[in-house]
């Protein structure tokens, strides 16, 4: 077996972009700008918010944080994003998820200009993910293809299996996979809570992404010899030996699977840091049409 070291490739990827930021500014331009909306204070979050902020800030990139409070109405963060909508000093935005309850997500989303959606939550962004035409790709399904290409996986005539379709995972990480490109060119089958047989449809994959929430719910017996697996799940789970309480885990069993599969990514330091990384990527992308 051998880990797909998302951290390490993250690190690649950011390190390209430091480069291309160095030169961005030597030629006179400003560097990429990210900004962050949160609204309220939900500890993973606030978690991840720091982190892609400190990211940005580690490649040379400008970052924004734009904190509201929890009870913000929903107009008031629409007029919010309509100001960065039309902010030039402003390459692309994100609005952390989850919301609050009163505020709708798919509004929120549907009021980014798709032009600055670095997270390629959009409909045009998923729209023209769909017809291969050029768009943002979601940080996580992007993130997971770029490591499976950096690691040269095969993927032309595989059966991809994808556990889970959520539309900022399991669901756009089918359409890539099914794409006439590399990586892509796959057999894709998209399985979800009502999925019957599941562990027979996962034995047949030869990439299996795990998308699902569920801490080490692909056991080895689930997994063909030889499977590529990805694991995107994060999962907290209690664990007394740790200072903090518990320990991180994803939707897969690595020790059992480990033994099966000829890839596999590691939780913490697979999908995760490649997330952020991608998402810097596609900060360049939105700064490059800028020039
Ligand atoms: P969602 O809860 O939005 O979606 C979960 C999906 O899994 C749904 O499609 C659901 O089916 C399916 N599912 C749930 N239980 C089962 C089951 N027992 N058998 C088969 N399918 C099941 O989650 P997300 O897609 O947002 O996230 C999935 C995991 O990935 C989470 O652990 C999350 O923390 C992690 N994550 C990690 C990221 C990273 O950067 N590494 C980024 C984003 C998420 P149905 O549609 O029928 O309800």
């Amino acid at each position: 077996m051998k880990l797909m070291d998302g951290k390490a490739i993250a690190k690649q990827l950011r390190e390209e972009l430091a480069v291309e930021v160095t030169e961005m500014v030597a030629q006179g331009h400003r560097p990429p700008h990210l900004a962050v909306i949160l609204v309220g204070n939900n500890a993973a979050s606030e978690t991840y918010v720091n982190a892609k902020v400190k990211a940005c800030k580690d490649i040379g990139f400008e970052s924004s944080l734009i904190q509201f409070p929890p009870e913000i109405t929903q107009e008031m963060l629409l007029h919010a994003i309509d100001d960065l909508n039309e902010n030039e000093d402003l390459d692309g935005f994100i609005v952390q998820l989850p919301l609050p309850n009163h505020i709708d997500d798919k509004t929120v989303i549907e009021r980014i200009l798709p032009s600055k959606d670095v997270d390629g939550f959009h409909p045009i962004n998923v729209g023209k993910m769909s017809l291969g035409l050029d768009c943002f790709i979601s940080a996580t399904p992007g993130g997971i293809v770029e490591l499976l290409k950096r690691y040269k996986i095969e993927t032309e005539g595989k059966h991809c299996v994808v556990l889970g379709r959520s539309n900022i995972v399991g669901g756009p990480m089918a359409m890539l996979m099914r794409r006439n490109t590399y990586p892509g060119n796959c057999t894709v089958t998209v399985a979800h809570s009502r999925t019957k047989n599941l562990k027979e449809i996962c034995l047949q994959a030869d990439i299996l992404v795990a998308a699902i929430g569920k801490p080490e719910f692909v056991t080895a017996d689930m997994v063909k010899e030889g499977a590529v697996v990805v694991d995107v799940g994060i999962n907290r789970v209690d664990d007394a030996t740790r200072e903090r309480g518990y320990r991180l885990t994803g939707d897969v069993d690595f020790k059992g699977v480990a033994e099966k599969c000829s890839y596999i990514t590691p939780v913490p330091g697979g999908v995760g840091p490649m997330t952020i990384a991608y998402l810097l990527n596609n900060t360049m992308i939105a700064a490059r049409k800028r020039k």
